[in-house]
């Protein structure tokens, strides 16, 4: 059997062959990784501006070429049960820039696909089979008080990606996420970065309103996010933003607040993920605009260099 190390390391070289630059997920680069397993030096027209964007890396990857760089001693964790073993190592308070990075890495959760429903559950094999398996969804009781189901809406090809908490009474009203109040904030923040609300898909982790608005319950979180993953799975934004504490909390599976996990490219299956404050909580207090702001700005600016390949 071909040594585990030598197999990364070919590997590696017909990655950065190929133009890549970046482990996206293990927030390593292709040639950081080569120097550990003693490959060769990059060829001198190897630069940044030939890196491509390596959403899925995992799907092309063998699995033991991990074990080899975790035996050399230096490999970053490849699963959330090892990047979170201790908060300071969760959220680092500064990551050394690699790769002309645009703000330290954060949170990494999951490095594969995740199973929906596991074998033998409905085939959702669309956003369209998505909202109608949400539409007759009784994994939790909300589909019992809500008057209509809220499965998400948009650009079924869109680039970002935004992730809210849970319908409001608006949107419960419609059958469509972020109309109201917060929704129209939300336009305006959009536009601030150059996007209308048809370019993006909007979803919330919970598909029906909890009544009266109260908070989501962790058993409805865990009936209703295979849906959120499924979404994002179909639409593999390039950037997804994780609206407020709730859902960045969600995604990321942390208990850290807001203030901790802004700021930070996080990386949700591979998918950058920013964080900032929830819309309704910008209605309460103006002063969080300006961090908002930033924080959508980063988010452009991260699609804008995968989308141009820089
Ligand atoms: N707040 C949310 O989190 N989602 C909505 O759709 C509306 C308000």
């Amino acid at each position: 059997m071909t040594d585990p190390r030598e197999q990364l390391r070919r590997y590696l070289e017909q990655r950065r062959e190929l133009g890549e630059r970046e482990l996206v997920l293990d927030h390593l680069s292709v040639d950081e990784a080569l120097r550990i397993v003693g490959g060769a030096r990059a060829p001198a027209s190897h630069s940044p501006s030939e890196a491509r964007d390596v959403r899925h890396p995992e799907s092309q990857s063998p699995d033991d070429w991990r074990s080899a760089l975790r035996a050399a001693g230096a490999a970053p964790a490849t699963n959330r049960s090892e990047v979170v073993a201790s908060p300071q190592r969760e959220v680092p308070a500064s990551t050394p820039e690699v790769g002309g990075r645009l703000a330290p890495s954060g949170i990494v959760v999951g490095t594969t696909s995740r199973e929906l429903f596991g074998a033998g559950g409905p085939s959702l094999d669309s956003l369209e089979s998505v909202a109608k398996a949400i539409a007759t969804c009784t994994r939790c009781p909300l589909y019992s008080t809500a008057k209509n189901p809220v499965p998400g809406e948009g650009n079924p090809n869109a680039d970002l990606m935004l992730v809210g908490e849970a319908p409001g009474a608006t949107e419960d009203e419609t059958g469509r996420p972020f109309v109201g109040q917060a929704g129209q904030l939300l336009e305006k923040i959009l536009a601030a970065i150059k996007f209308t609300r048809e370019d993006v898909f909007i979803v919330n982790v919970l598909k029906h309103r909890p009544p009266g608005n109260r908070n989501p319950r962790p058993e409805e979180v865990s009936a209703c996010s295979p849906y959120l993953v499924r979404q994002i799975e179909l639409i593999r934004p390039k950037v997804l933003v994780a609206l407020g504490t709730f859902a960045a909390q969600t995604l990321l599976d942390t208990k850290l607040s807001i203030g901790k996990l802004r700021g930070q490219i996080h990386r949700y299956y591979g998918v950058p993920l920013i964080v900032t404050y929830h819309p309704a909580a910008l209605l309460r207090n103006p002063a969080w605009k300006r961090p908002t702001w930033e924080d959508v700005q980063l988010a452009r600016r991260i699609l804008d260099r995968a989308v141009s390949g820089a």
